[in-house]
C-alpha cells in the first residue's frame, strides 16, 4: 500500500475530470522541509511560524527569523511557501510573552490581537520575511483575523515596514498577502477580507471550535465535537464563494484539509487548494485524483 501511494510522489494534482487543484504542506519547523519536496507538494501553504518563538527564553532577533526564512525560500525554489505570522496565545505560551492569565484564553489575547499589541515583535517579524523575500517565493498571511480594522492597522505597520527597508535600501519583493479565515465573524465578513489580499485560507481548526462554541482540546467534549457539522461545511462554502466572487483563491489549511472522507465535497464547492501536514499529502493527492467532476460546473 505505501509502496503504491509513494508511486504518486511525481504526478501531478489533476482529478479525473482533469482540474487542477494544488496540495500544499503545513508546517512547524524546519526538519519537516525535506518531507515536503520528497512527497511533491505544490509549495507550503501553512509555514507555523510560532516555532521560533516557543521554548526560548527571550524574543528571537530579527536576524534570526531572517536566516530561517531565507533557508526555506531558498530550498523551496520557486515553489510557494505562506508564511503566517506569529500565532501566540491561548495554548502557545511562553514565558518572556509575559501574557497574563485569561480566564477564557482560546477567546483570548492571541494570534493577530497579540502582535497588533506588541508590536517591535510584529515589526522585526514583517522586516524578517520582506527581507527573506528577496531569496525564493514568499507569501504572508494573518491568523486570528475577526475585523477590518485589524486589516487597517496591518496595512499601516506594512507601509512603515516598507518604508524603513527603502531608507536602508533593503531589497525585497513584492509578496503576496492572505487572510486566515478562522473565526466565524471573519467568515461573515470573508467578501470583505477578500478585497484586501490576494487569497484566503481557512483554518478549520479554530474555525469549529469557534462555530461549535466547544473548545477542541477538551477531553469531555470529544464525542461531542463534530467537525463534520453542516455550519462548519456551510462556513466553508460561503468562504469559497465569497472569495470567488472577488477572484481570490480559497485555500484549506486546517486539518480538514486531509479528510479524505471530505475530500469530493470540497473539490464540488470549488477549493482552489488544501495544504495538509507531509504525511498526508500522498493520501490526499490519491482521493483526489479519483474525484470526478465532470458533470459539476462548480469553479469550472
Ligand atoms: C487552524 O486553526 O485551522 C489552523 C490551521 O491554525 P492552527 O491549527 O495553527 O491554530
Ligand atoms: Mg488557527
Amino acid at each position: 500500500e505505501r509502496e503504491e501511494l509513494l508511486k504518486l510522489r511525481r504526478e501531478p494534482d489533476i482529478t479525473k475530470d482533469g482540474r487542477e487543484i494544488e496540495i500544499y504542506a503545513n508546517i512547524g519547523n524546519m526538519d519537516d522541509l525535506n518531507s515536503v519536496l520528497y512527497y511533491g507538494a505544490a509549495g507550503i501553504g501553512l509555514l507555523r511560524s510560532e516555532f521560533q518563538y516557543l521554548g526560548r527564553e527571550n524574543y528571537p532577533r530579527e536576524n534570526e527569523l531572517f536566516l530561517a526564512y531565507k533557508k526555506i525560500a531558498e530550498t523551496m525554489g520557486e515553489k510557494l511557501t505562506v508564511i503566517r505570522t506569529a500565532d501566540l496565545g491561548a495554548d502557545k505560551q511562553a514565558e518572556y510573552l509575559n501574557i497574563p492569565d485569561e480566564t477564557n484564553p482560546i477567546m483570548g489575547n492571541r494570534g493577530i490581537r497579540l502582535c497588533l499589541d506588541r508590536k517591535r515583535m510584529f515589526k522585526a517579524q514583517l522586516r524578517a520575511i520582506f527581507r527573506a523575500s528577496a531569496y525564493g517565493n514568499l507569501a504572508l498571511m494573518y491568523p486570528m483575523i475577526s475585523s477590518e480594522e485589524e486589516m487597517d492597522e496591518i496595512e499601516e505597520i506594512i507601509r512603515e515596514v516598507k518604508i524603513g527597508l527603502d531608507e536602508k535600501g533593503i531589497p525585497y519583493k513584492h509578496i503576496k498577502t492572505g487572510i486566515m479565515i478562522e473565526t466565524p465573524a471573519a467568515v461573515m465578513i470573508s467578501r470583505e477580507l477578500a478585497r484586501r489580499v490576494d487569497f484566503l485560507s481557512l483554518g478549520t481548526n479554530d474555525l469549529s471550535q469557534y462555530t461549535l462554541a466547544m473548545d477542541r482540546q477538551n477531553p469531555l467534549l470529544r464525542k461531542k465535537y463534530n467537525d463534520h457539522h453542516p455550519a462548519v461545511l456551510r462556513m466553508i462554502q460561503m468562504v469559497i464563494e465569497a472569495g470567488h466572487a472577488e477572484n481570490r483563491r480559497v485555500c484549506i489549511c486546517g486539518e480538514l484539509a486531509a479528510d479524505t472522507a471530505l475530500t469530493e465535497e470540497f473539490l464540488r464547492m470549488g477549493v482552489d487548494c488544501l495544504s495538509v501536514v507531509p504525511a498526508c499529502i500522498l493520501p490526499v493527492r490519491k482521493a483526489l485524483r479519483q474525484v470526478d467532476l465532470s458533470g459539476d460546473d462548480k469553479g469550472a
